[in-house]
């Protein structure tokens, strides 16, 4: 079977089907694909071992956005989001660069920063050369840590130290560099900075204090490219239009703020559905918008010579597809299938191009009709659902809110009223 992510009407199959698409195209196994049918997949029993004090689970629907053609591979991609429109964007986003071969992606090697905090120190500079000179023998310290991540190829490979002025007087700051290899890292940073915090303190003649990952990953980036015709989006008019929106976040950061939400949707709901920590993804996103003094969008947004809308974004990414809850989270696992990615890099680059994709799809509806009737026509289920509305009553509803164009709460319960299930 030739595999292909472009699946027109995919929105318009019952659940069933879309389960056996997906099924064909991942090879998912009957257990797998009843993992997705079961709610319950995570079970209490497995909650109650990830975080504390669990009393239940808490469900976000699953979704899949079609059309994603990267570096030439096709990919379906899982999103566990509660919003409506953001699959729907992002299909729609990854149709448009489709037709002109797709996005295409790089990424650095997967390299996070552990830091270490010293304090109490007399000649901060003299204890940061010291530090230096002795980097071979920390570094060793620190890999002795993890032997598997270090027989893989990764582990602390540089080392950095800083002297910071706060509040509190000077600081030496001392980094590691470590490269993570599939996992997001954090654990395995935090274990290595503790190791290696008595020996910094000993070398400087002052004290530890925190000894932890930073999420403002700068050496593990991703950028991620794409082309789209002119022709695809109505003319060069549009282009202009979609330049004018990305113009219009480069000089304001109110604007830029919910232009990187937009890159967010995207790229927070694959975190999601592969079990990653979105909160971590999204400070070093955000942070790495204001890394020149002033907060800016991710991307960017220009024309070619031909007129056509040439689109990039890059940020870091610091996502694994081992340890954390990617593997103690039964759907993960599939998610991760699913999408066929064999290594974290891979993810963080899929990750990127659905950022990209999801940003054009907004900024095109932004810059041409509006985001609101797409999005109403789906929000509508919502309140349908909001005024009581229960099963095959949720679309009529829906449909209804639409079509009389007030999408209000007292509206939806009028017409449950109407049709006498009130
Ligand atoms: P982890 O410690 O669960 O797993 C990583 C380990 O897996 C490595 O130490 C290595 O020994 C082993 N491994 C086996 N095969 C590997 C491979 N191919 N590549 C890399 N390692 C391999 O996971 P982690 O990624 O170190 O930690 C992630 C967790 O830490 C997340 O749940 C995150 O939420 C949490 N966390 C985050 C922060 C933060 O972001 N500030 C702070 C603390 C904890």
């Amino acid at each position: 079977m030739v595999k292909s992510s472009k699946l027109p009407g995919f929105y318009k199959l019952s659940i069933e089907e879309r389960q056996k698409i997906v099924k064909e195209f991942a090879e998912l196994t009957p257990e797998e694909i009843s993992l997705l049918s079961n709610s319950g997949s995570l079970t209490l029993d497995i909650a109650d071992r990830m975080i504390e004090n669990v009393i239940g689970v808490m469900h976000i629907p699953l979704g899949i956005a079609t059309n994603f053609l990267i570096n030439g591979k096709e990919y379906l991609i899982p999103m566990a989001i509660e919003e409506p429109s953001v699959v729907a964007a992002a299909s729609n986003g990854a149709k448009m660069f489709r037709s002109s071969g797709g996005i295409y992606t790089n990424s650095t090697e997967p390299l996070m920063i552990g830091q270490v905090q010293l304090v109490n120190i007399r000649d901060p500079y003299s204890a940061r050369v010291k530090i230096l000179r002795e980097k071979d023998k920390i570094l060793e310290v620190a890999n002795e840590k993890d032997p598997v991540l270090v027989s893989l190829g990764g582990g602390a490979k540089a080392l950095n130290a800083k002297v910071i002025d706060t509040i509190r007087g000077k600081m030496l700051i001392v980094e590691l560099l470590i490269d993570c290899k599939d996992a997001m890292g954090a654990n395995v940073v935090n274990t290595m900075c503790e190791a290696v915090a008595p020996i910094l303190a000993e070398l400087s003649g002052g004290d530890y204090r925190l000894r932890i990952v930073s999420n403002l990953a700068t050496y593990r980036l991703v950028r991620a490219t794409g082309m789209v015709n002119k022709e695809i989006l109505g003319g060069e008019k549009t282009v202009d239009r979609i330049i004018d929106a990305y113009a219009f976040a480069l000089a304001d950061p109110y604007r830029a703020t919910t232009h990187n939400k937009g890159i967010m949707n995207g790229i927070s709901a694959i975190a999601l559905a592969t079990g990653n920590d979105t909160r971590a993804i999204e400070a070093g996103a955000h942070a790495y918008a204001a890394k020149n003094g002033r907060y800016r969008p991710l991307s960017v947004w220009e024309k070619n010579e031909e007129g056509d809308l040439v689109g990039s974004l890059e940020l870091p990414l610091a996502v694994g597809i081992i340890g954390g809850a990617t593997r103690s989270n039964p759907l993960a696992k599939v998610c991760l299938k699913i999408l066929g990615v064999k290594t974290a890099r891979e993810l963080a680059e899929v990750m990127c191009a659905v950022g990209l994709a999801q940003n054009l799809a907004a900024l095109k509806a932004l810059a041409t009709e509006g985001i609101q009737r797409g999005h109403m026509e789906l929000h509508a289920r919502n309140i349908a659902i909001m005024a009581g509305a229960k099963g095959d009553l949720i679309d009529e509803v829906a449909k209804r809110l639409v079509e009389e164009g007030v999408i209000r709460i007292d509206k939806a319960k009028e017409i449950l009223r109407e049709l006498g299930s009130l």
